[in-house]
């Protein structure tokens, strides 16, 4: 036997639960996908970023390589033109190719000026000695042949220089040769014998043991002597003096020969320029290598090319290593030979703009959300230009490269880094989809619930539906028991013979007649409603005359009206009224009119009156309207349309005190629509109701 299962009321729970789940499900596994889907976003800029980084690196490398080159070279042959140029006695025409190459330089290079910044190329050796631009001897050390005297050389040395008289010193000085002194000893005290001090007019005694040398000291007497001019033979003696045996007196001669130029020949002033921009060059190259000389790199001598920046930062050095056979003797006249280097200068302002028009040229690989940041040989070079500059906080990405290539052998390591300036311009492309799809997201989610909503109602809707069908179903039993009881009743008495009277059979039988008359109507309007639900309901359109229908039914509602108490009245409707004919379903029309006049009848107390009537209104759109009115309990306006659906019955189902099932309106608002013409209600709670079914003048169906 099956089990009966209690009569739940059903919930509406599970239906929601399936319809929310998979929207829920949908969103959480999106939401996470998504910021999955950024997080790989972020990762694979980040990768991107860092494979241009190794791109840039690489094409900046080759464009500092030419760049590099190009300078060198330039540097090289200007500051050898220069040279040469400064050489008295040596008459150079200027060399128009390379003062072309040097303007197109500068051209490239605005804001640099080779001039200001050449400096000619060094060599020293591995223990830290220098050989060009020779070195200054050091003061004030004595120089090497009083260093080698012997005791008692010296002390005949001694005796010499405190000679007293010309005499003197001419005896003491063959003295101090009888001890076989060194050759360089033996000039010195020739030289200290004739005491050139007092031959050009000098008061102090010579002092040749800091290491000055006798040309450098006749030099000088010579340049700021009182009448002094600058001839070639004094310019060429300047000359060596600076270039050829420096010391640290070469600066003071050349600013004596300087204050001499006004009184030279144009030549010569040339002449001295040239010589002069040399110094200033070599001079910059001799305080450039100062500090490389001191450097713990030199030893042991590495067979390579590197690169150091000098003190401070301010040139590059390029150590290119060397092997110098015979290049001279130092001031203290040891050799100079051995295992060096030559070294070439790149001043720090001519690295920042090679570097800088590098990158400029390939900035198409920085990506817009990051900004580059450079260290060549370990110091960070500013970048001047459009670059954003960089916080050093989120490296994106690191390349290290030396260049130098053909010329430099590799020989500067240069570090290109991106730092991040943006996360927001990163993942610009990846916000926007996340946004969309966030949308799109919400968009389903809120498209779900609004889903959810209607069919929550339409769920209550259908079990309301389902209620009002099971009381329509009793409402219909109820409406049919009660006349068939009291028809059967009267039918049985008159049968039996109860009834012997014949105007009370006659009673009888109206009742009878009566009662199977609002039956069929009943059962007329359930079978309409039911075809009018299955849609199987047809209508048979022919003129009629509205007003004689309106009358009839009038006069077959007037039994019904009687029966309550009521009076029907009708207004406009009888004769001499001219007829009105519209092409309608008489018979439906009379059905939704006869629905109409039973509510009223229905609703109205005893001794009221109900009035039907016609009226008409002209106008572009004209119509007929049969109107119901009564005096009734009236109907709220918040219920005006309700009444009209299928089943709906005011009150509670247990306090109605009026008969009716709940589809007498519905049929007639089907009806009338169905003529294209309309149902009006107006009413009011305690006010009565007035029901007017409007149809159009000339009707469609005609
Ligand atoms: P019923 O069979 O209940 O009359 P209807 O569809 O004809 O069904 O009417 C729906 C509801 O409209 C009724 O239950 C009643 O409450 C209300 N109604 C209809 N006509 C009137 C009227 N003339 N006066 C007051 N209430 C009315």
């Amino acid at each position: 036997m099956a089990k009966l299962r209690p009569n739940r009321k059903p919930v509406f729970f599970w239906q929601g639960a399936l319809i929310l789940l998979p929207v829920v499900v949908l969103a959480a596994v999106s939401l996470v996908s998504l910021r999955q889907d950024s997080r790989a976003a972020e990762a694979d800029a980040r990768r991107r970023a860092s494979e241009n980084a190794q791109s840039l690196a690489r094409a900046v490398r080759s464009s500092v390589n030419d760049e590099l080159q190009r300078f060198l070279t330039l540097q090289n042959v200007w500051t050898l033109d220069l040279f040469s140029a400064s050489q008295p006695y040596v008459s150079n025409a200027p060399d128009t190719q390379l003062n072309a190459d040097v303007e197109k330089w500068e051209r490239d290079f605005p804001g640099l000026t080779l001039a200001d910044l050449a400096v000619p190329q060094g060599k020293i050796l591995s223990d830290g000695r220098q050989i060009e631009p020779p070195d200054f001897p050091i003061v004030p050390t004595p120089p090497k042949w009083f260093r080698e005297l012997s005791p008692a050389q010296k002390c005949r040395w001694e005796d010499l220089r405190s000679a007293a008289s010309p005499a003197d010193s001419k005896a003491r000085q063959e003295a101090f040769l009888t001890n076989q002194p060194s050759e360089d000893a033996r000039d010195a005290a020739f030289f200290l014998a004739f005491r050139p001090d007092q031959i050009l007019g000098g008061a102090r005694p010579l002092a040749t043991e800091t290491g000055v040398s006798f040309q450098d000291i006749a030099c000088y007497r010579l340049l700021s002597a009182t009448d002094a001019e600058l001839s070639t033979p004094l310019l060429n003696s300047v000359w060596n003096q600076a270039f050829e045996s420096p010391s640290f007196i070469a600066q003071k001669l050349l600013d004596l020969a300087g204050g001499l130029t006004n009184r030279a020949d144009a030549a010569s002033r040339q002449k001295y320029l040239w010589m002069r921009t040399y110094w200033s060059c070599q001079s910059r190259a001799r305080e450039c290598l100062g500090p490389i000389r001191d450097l713990p790199d030199l030893k042991p001598w590495k067979p390579l090319w590197w690169s150091h920046w000098t003190r401070r930062g301010e040139t590059l050095a390029i150590l290119q290593a060397m092997t110098f056979v015979n290049p001279g003797v130092d001031s203290a006249g040891d050799s100079l030979s051995g295992q060096g280097y030559q070294v070439w200068f790149v001043p720090r302002a001519v690295v920042e703009a090679i570097f800088t028009k590098a990158l400029t040229e390939n900035r198409f690989l920085i990506p817009d959300y990051a900004a580059p940041a450079l260290a060549v040989e370990g110091w960070p070079l500013p970048l001047r230009g459009a670059f954003a500059t960089a916080d050093g906080k989120d490296l994106l990405g690191r390349s290290e490269l030396r260049a130098g290539s053909s010329f430099a052998q590799d020989a500067i390591r240069f570090d290109l880094e991106f730092f991040l300036t943006s996360r927001d311009q990163m993942l610009s492309a990846e916000r926007r989809r996340a946004r969309l799809f966030a949308g799109l997201i919400l968009g389903t989610a809120f498209a779900a619930l609004a889903g959810l909503v209607a069919a929550r109602r339409a769920f209550y809707r259908q079990l309301e539906l389902n209620e009002m069908k099971s009381n329509f179903v009793s409402s219909v039993s109820h409406e049919l028991r009660a006349p068939i009881a009291s028809v059967r009743l009267m039918a049985e008495n008159l049968e039996r013979g109860k009834i012997p009277e014949a105007p009370r059979q006659r009673e009888y039988f109206g009742f009878i007649v009566q009662e199977c008359r609002r039956l069929s109507a009943l059962i007329e309007n359930v079978l309409d409603f039911s075809r009018i639900e299955q849609g199987r309901k047809q209508y048979e359109f022919e003129p009629t005359d509205v007003l004689a229908m309106a009358r009839t039914t009038a006069r077959l509602m007037a039994p019904c009206a009687a029966e309550k108490g009521v009076k029907l009245e009708t207004d406009g409707v009888e004769p001499p009224a001219a007829p009105i004919e519209l092409n309608v379903d008489g018979r439906a029309l009379q059905q939704a009119l006869v629905n109409l006049i039973d509510n009223a009848i229905k609703h109205s107390p005893a001794g009221e009156t109900v009035t039907i009537g016609v009226e008409r209104r002209e106008g572009t759109a004209p119509v007929v309207g049969l109107y119901v009115a009564d005096h009734g309990p009236g109907i709220p306006a918040e219920e005006h349309d309700k009444i009209f659906e299928r089943f709906y019955r005011r009150g509670s189902e247990l306090r109605r005190e009026t008969q009716g099932v709940g589809i007498g309106l519905s049929v007639v608002r089907h009806v009338v629509a169905a003529h294209g013409g309309r149902v009006l209600v107006q009413s009011a709670a305690g006010q009565g109701s007035r029901f007017t079914i409007e149809l159009p003048a000339r009707s469609q169906h005609e």
